[in-house]
Parts: structure tokens; C-alpha cells; sequence
């Protein structure tokens, strides 16, 4: 069973590690673009403003360092934003409180937080979360398609390496794209958010007996180094707006190089700044 971690056995002597948004599937812009940004303009009426606020969120959300942050956190800096620039965002000051004292970034803990204090920007932040995965869920499947890639990518790596994905998102929704994709049948073990938080996964992982110098992680996000670095393994970034560069570079440089040990510090550093480098313009 590719879920089951306590079952689960190494089989090869590489670990590759893969984020699913934004990084082996195509969903990131797209859930930004046509959902979060957009909700949000919806629930705070700010529609007078749109243009410039949706491509703030866009740039926070995606393009920046901060790509990849819980959506409370997004949602927090994009709301200062507009109460700074444009409208006065009512009850502002009670949610930014509860993003930064709560210690569950999640919808479940936000309606805790609503039965004890009234805040109109508490409740609409709910609102709004609970439209955006309305709006998610209604994209269409052709919306969430890998990036071009990937597949030829996987099917050589699962040669030298057990594949897992290790991901935030939840297990059904990251299971249904890489199987519609027939990208699952390249990868031993799905870790999603239903295990923890992905540093807690590749630990984990690493628990089966892999040596730290012989597992990747792949990511397209800061969260994505960080957790490879909290764990002390290798690190190979899929770049926004670069991602079928990437792949095709993870195809010809990476895994060659990963497979013959010669993916050391060097090289990892050249792919690191050029990853931050993209995320800084
Ligand atoms: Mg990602």
C-alpha cells in the first residue's frame, strides 16, 4: 500500500522526495489565479481595486520568496496590504492576532476560534477559505495537469531511486492528479498531510534506512528547501515559470550526477541561487 509508512520498505538505495503543487503538478497558478486572489476581492468587495490586489497576491502567493505560505498568512499580508492602501479591512487587527498566536493555520481551528470571540474579519476569512475550496474543488481536470516533464522524469529516476511524494496537500486530492496522470505508478509512497508537516515526513522516511547523503528532495517552494535542509539532505528546486527547464534539467544533470555521488554542495548551491534568484525579480 503506497500510504502506509509503518509497511513501508526502502527498495532502492537513492530517496527522491517530490512536492506535488506547483512542482511535478501544474496547480499552483492556477488555484491562485482563478480562486484565492479572486475570493478575496469577492468576500472584502475590493473589486474597485482588483487589478492592483490581485497582482499583489499573485506575487506574494507565487512569485516571491514567500510562494508557497499557508493561505492565512497570505490572506494576512495581502488584508494589511488593502487596509494600508486602499479600504479599512474591519476587525483587522483580531485576525492577524489569531495568525499569529494560533498554532493550526487551518479552517478546522478557525471556526474554534469563532465560537469564543465575534470578529467580522475572523468570520470572513472562513467564509472565504471555505469558497476557495469550493472554487478549487470546481476547477476543471484539465486544470490540474503535471508539468510537461515530469512523467519521462519519474520513469528514469524510479530506476535508480523509491519515489515519494511528500506533500502538504491533502492525500485524495494529490492521489486522483498523479493517478489521472499515470504518474502514480512511479512512486512507492504518497506523504501527504495526513502523516505531518513535510520535514516530519522525510524524516520518517529517512528512518527506513536511507543515507542521508543519497536522498533528494525536489520542491518549487522555500518551505520545500527548508524541510530538505531541517533533515539535512540534498535539495534540487523546480523553478516557477522555468518548471519544464527544470524537469528536463533534473533528467540530463540530476540524476546522473545524484546516481554517480557527484550531487554534492557545489552543485547544489549553483541550482539554490538561481531558485531564489527566480523568486527576487
Ligand atoms: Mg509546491
Amino acid at each position: 500500500m503506497k500510504s502506509l509508512l509503518d509497511e513501508y520498505q526502502k527498495t532502492k538505495e537513492f530517496l527522491v522526495c517530490i512536492d506535488s503543487d506547483g512542482c511535478a503538478i501544474d496547480t499552483m497558478d492556477i488555484k491562485h489565479i482563478k480562486c484565492f486572489g479572486p475570493c478575496m476581492v469577492k468576500e472584502w468587495h475590493l473589486e474597485e481595486w482588483q487589478e492592483a490586489i490581485l497582482k499583489s497576491w499573485n506575487d506574494v502567493n507565487l512569485y516571491t520568496l514567500t510562494r508557497g505560505i499557508n493561505r492565512f498568512k497570505g490572506l494576512e499580508t495581502a488584508l494589511v496590504e488593502v487596509n494600508e492602501k486602499y479600504r479599512k479591512i474591519e476587525g483587522l487587527d483580531t485576525f492577524v492576532k489569531w495568525v499569529n498566536e494560533t498554532t493550526e493555520l487551518s479552517n478546522e481551528s478557525l471556526e474554534r476560534e469563532l465560537e469564543n470571540v465575534k470578529n467580522i474579519c475572523l468570520k470572513k476569512a472562513l467564509d472565504w477559505s471555505i469558497a476557495v475550496n469550493k472554487c478549487i474543488d470546481e476547477l476543471s481536470e484539465d486544470d490540474k495537469k503535471p508539468f510537461e516533464g515530469v512523467k519521462e522524469a519519474l520513469a528514469e529516476v524510479s530506476q535508480y531511486a523509491d519515489v515519494a511524494i511528500v506533500s502538504s496537500a491533502n492525500r485524495k486530492a494529490v492521489e486522483d492528479e498523479w493517478s489521472k496522470s499515470s504518474l502514480l505508478e512511479h512512486v512507492n509512497i504518497v506523504m501527504t498531510q495526513d502523516i505531518g508537516v513535510k520535514s516530519y515526513c522525510i524524516e520518517k522516511l529517512i528512518e527506513k534506512g536511507y543515507s542521508k547523503d543519497k536522498v533528494l528532495m525536489v520542491g518549487d517552494a522555500v518551505g520545500d528547501l527548508k524541510a530538505a535542509q531541517k533533515n539535512g539532505v540534498m535539495f534540487y528546486p523546480i523553478m516557477v515559470k522555468k518548471e519544464t527547464y527544470s524537469w528536463k534539467r533534473f533528467i540530463s544533470e540530476v540524476i546522473p550526477s545524484l546516481v554517480e555521488g557527484r550531487y554534492g554542495k557545489e552543485l547544489e548551491e549553483r541550482y539554490i541561487n538561481e531558485f531564489k534568484e527566480n523568486l527576487t525579480k
